[in-house]
């Protein structure tokens, strides 16, 4: 699994159809990560922006 750092996407950055301002797909079908996934991301803050990576991104090295 991909563990790099991504830009979260909140549904209010959504064009007037509900699409996603990165992948250009609906929201609810497009991988970026959301504000509210603690469960599925960790999350910082680079100046005002948020990222989210895969809390199981890298370590257990399973495949
Ligand atoms: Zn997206």
């Amino acid at each position: 699994m991909d563990n790099t750092w991504r830009l979260v996407v909140f549904a209010d950055e959504c064009d007037e159809w509900g699409n996603c301002p990165i992948c250009e797909i609906d929201y609810a079908d497009c991988d970026c990560p959301g504000p509210t996934q603690e469960d599925e991301y960790e999350y910082q803050t680079v100046g005002d922006c948020l990222y989210a990576r895969p809390l199981n991104g890298g370590d257990d090295g399973i495949s």
